[in-house]
């Protein structure tokens, strides 16, 4: 098999592949995924992101049931990301900025600025509300991921929580780094954890090779945010989501340039979740009582002391 950024030849001898297409370090050499995703425009607030997941083609990665990545945004004290104040159930978002500010506010109180480096893990649970706003003082770009994780059936009803970590590990991987932002990457673990096993971690890639070790047990997405990456026989370029099945437990990544990606990965969620809107559910009549609570405003989410007005809800389609 040829490399897409070279010869096998050339990859002998950069990276210790052996003739039977295995590593030197008894891994498979075949990285190729068994899919490739594309992101997708969509507006959040007044920001544009780019929608990884869901898509129609794939709900879950994991408990991963939502992606979204937020694209270069000029923001000042005033104007930021402006999501207003809006209702969540049934899943944790995890917010990991790149560059820039935001300042989190939710219904449990929380008021807290995230800069990159840290990482803002909330978890709706039975219900909970937030805002994400311009941070008092901050004023340039404005760029990062929001991340959704499905809660099992054990944990989804119980009360909402906020978690704060200042600072994530990071792990040297060669002379690439990742930070690690949930779960366990290369035997360095996040001090964030959730209710199903997962992993997230942001990888800035040097050139070169890397083979990635990669938890077998879990399905697997890494999202090429900036640069081009090599996987097997695939370039997986920024905008796209490159997926392994279970049974993997590492993959050789190629670059010419310098890259940045996310990995992404867990256990079959093994629960058939039904998402709308900002609800994670399992049926309609879940949907729609959460949306009854929404509009009534039945104290269920509580409140956020927001300057910025409530979203209204859409109508469910359903309904
Ligand atoms: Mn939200």
């Amino acid at each position: 098999m040829t490399g897409v950024f070279g010869t096998r030849e050339e990859r002998s001898e950069e990276g210790g592949v052996v003739a039977d297409g295995r590593a030197a370090s008894g891994r498979s050499v075949d990285s190729t995924p068994v899919d490739v995703l594309a992101w997708r425009g969509t507006q959040v607030g007044r920001a544009e992101v780019q929608r990884v997941l869901p898509q129609r083609r794939r709900r879950l990665l994991g408990a991963w049931c939502f992606v979204d990545y937020l694209a270069p945004l000029a923001v000042d004290e005033i104007r930021g990301l402006d999501v207003a104040p809006h209702p969540h159930v049934g899943l944790q978002t995890l917010t990991w900025l790149m560059c820039g500010e935001a300042l989190h506010r939710d219904s449990l109180g929380t008021e807290q600025v995230l800069r990159p480096g840290a990482l803002n893990l909330m978890t709706a649970g039975c219900g909970v509300a937030h805002s994400e706003e311009a941070s008092p003082r901050y004023r340039g770009e404005l760029r990062g991921l929001q991340l959704w994780i499905a809660q099992p059936e054990a944990t989804r009803h119980a009360p909402p929580a906020f978690g704060h970590v200042e600072q994530v590990p990071i792990v040297e991987l060669g002379s690439s780094r990742a930070s690690v932002l949930i779960g366990t990457l290369a035997g360095v673990g996040s001090p964030l954890s959730a209710a199903t096993p997962l992993v997230g971690a942001d990888l800035r890639l040097a050139p070169g090779c890397l083979d990635l070790p990669l938890e077998p047990g879990y399905e697997h997405g890494l999202l090429v945010v900036d640069g081009a990456i090599a996987v097997g026989d695939r370039v997986v370029s920024a905008g796209e989501m490159a997926l392994w099945a279970p049974g993997t437990d590492g993959v050789r990544l190629e670059t010419r340039e310098a890259a940045r990606c996310l990995l992404l990965g867990g256990e079959p969620f093994g629960e058939s979740v039904l998402m709308w809107w900002n609800y994670v559910a399992r049926s309609r009549a879940e949907i729609l009582e959460a949306d009854l609570s929404w509009r009534a405003r039945d104290g269920r989410f509580g409140a956020v002391a927001s300057p910025l007005a409530p979203v209204v809800a859409p109508t469910p389609p359903f309904s």
